[in-house]
């Protein structure tokens, strides 16, 4: 079950520190879009611009790594200035891959932050990057993600309880 856990479980992006992060020799940070960084589907609005401004400024490069359509994704990364893959097929390793090569980046020096157990987090922990689960942004869903939310939810169950057992020791 381990490789379906984050390295750490947030509220939301927009609450981290992430120049403690780069501090820390973080240099990139891959990012899921939808329920992540803003609703599914929704475009990339004032918050979320801001924020990816204030990532540049702190030194850290960006890359959206995103199963939607390009239509969908490469506006949003026009508005954040950040690179981008679309259909990337996440939990398939490959872009994953493309994105450090994007940002010259490597495993050591990037993370990721994600809202979905059994893609986003999966894939990346498949890869040997650092992950970040997010709470998703909209609780209303389409029926494939209510169902898949169900089984993430055992996952974090054990998850939880393995943390709780790992800060104990
Ligand atoms: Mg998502």
């Amino acid at each position: 079950m381990n490789k379906f856990y984050p390295y750490d479980y947030i509220d939301s992006v927009y609450e981290f520190d992430f120049k403690k992060l780069h501090e820390d020799g973080v240099n990139a940070v891959i990012f899921d879009i939808d329920n992540t960084l803003v609703k599914h589907g929704a475009p990339a609005d004032k918050k979320a611009i801001d924020f990816f401004n204030n990532l540049k400024e702190i030194g850290l490069k960006t890359c959206l790594l995103s199963n939607n359509k390009p239509v969908r994704v490469e506006p949003f990364a026009q508005k954040t200035g950040s690179y981008y893959i679309a259909d990337a097929k996440k939990p398939s390793k490959k872009n994953y891959y493309k994105a450090m090569e994007l940002m010259s980046s490597g495993t050591e020096d990037t993370v990721f932050f994600g809202d979905q157990i059994f893609t986003d987090i999966y894939g990346a922990n498949k890869c040997g990057i650092h992950t970040y689960l997010v709470k998703p942004i909209h609780p209303k869903e389409e029926i494939q993600i209510i169902l898949k939310r169900r089984l993430e939810a055992v996952v974090l169950f054990f998850y939880k309880r393995y943390k709780l057992r790992i800060n104990k020791v």
